[in-house]
């Protein structure tokens, strides 16, 4: 792959952390929407975390002319069709709290019984040419009837690990990494990467 620069569409430090190390043997230089001053609005509107990746990856790769790089993730819970879905950060409203979100989570979940669900994470990596890759992750488990654990963020206090028999948020950080749908979806774009 002949391309030095990177920008990964987020503001959001934790993720360029993250993305920084993982890309710093691919690319010369890896920006965020940190480094620029203005940037495209976009709204996240497509009905899947896919479309909702690329939709954001094409928009900033487009604005800069850079190989570009989105995610976007979520909660999928069986028994609720799909809900909350790419809706998982403003389930309980616009400026809902994680916790507004996860109480509302509760509340739908009382007295049913499947408590399948699963994280998903999709990763859209668009360059200047036009092609498009996105890399989708998973992670399943169960939703439980109270929260549980202070580690994590988002839903993780309700999202049960049968294996390790804790929530997310009870669950080691370093553990939760290895295991999570983030983590699987980057899996994916690494392999892909060592492939150019
Ligand atoms: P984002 O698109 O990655 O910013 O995530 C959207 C929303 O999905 C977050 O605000 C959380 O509610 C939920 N979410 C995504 N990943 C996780 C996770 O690893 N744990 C708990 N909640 C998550």
């Amino acid at each position: 792959m002949d391309f030095k620069d990177i920008i990964i569409a987020t503001k959001n430090r934790g993720k360029v952390e993250e993305f920084n190390l993982l890309f710093k043997d691919y690319f010369e230089n890896i920006y965020s929407l940190l480094d620029f001053d203005s940037t495209p609005g976009i709204v996240e509107d497509q009905p899947t975390f896919a479309g909702n990746a690329l939709k954001k990856a094409e928009i900033i790769g487009k604005y800069f002319n850079k190989v570009t790089l989105s995610d976007d993730s979520g909660l999928v819970v069986e028994a609720l069709n799909g809900a909350p879905g790419t809706y998982s950060a403003r389930y309980a409203g616009e400026n809902a709290t994680d916790d507004d979100n996860l109480e509302k989570l509760l509340g739908e979940m009382k007295a049913v019984t499947n408590r399948r669900a699963k994280f998903v994470c999709a990763l859209a990596l668009v360059f200047p040419e036009g092609k498009k890759e996105v890399f989708e992750g998973e992670c399943e488990g169960l939703i439980t009837e109270f929260k549980r654990g202070t580690n994590g963020f988002g839903y993780d206090p309700v999202f049960y690990i049968s294996r390790y028999e804790k929530t997310m948020a009870e669950l080691d950080p370093n553990l939760k990494n290895i295991i999570s749908h983030r983590s699987d979806a980057v899996k994916k774009l690494i392999i892909f990467l060592k492939n150019c």
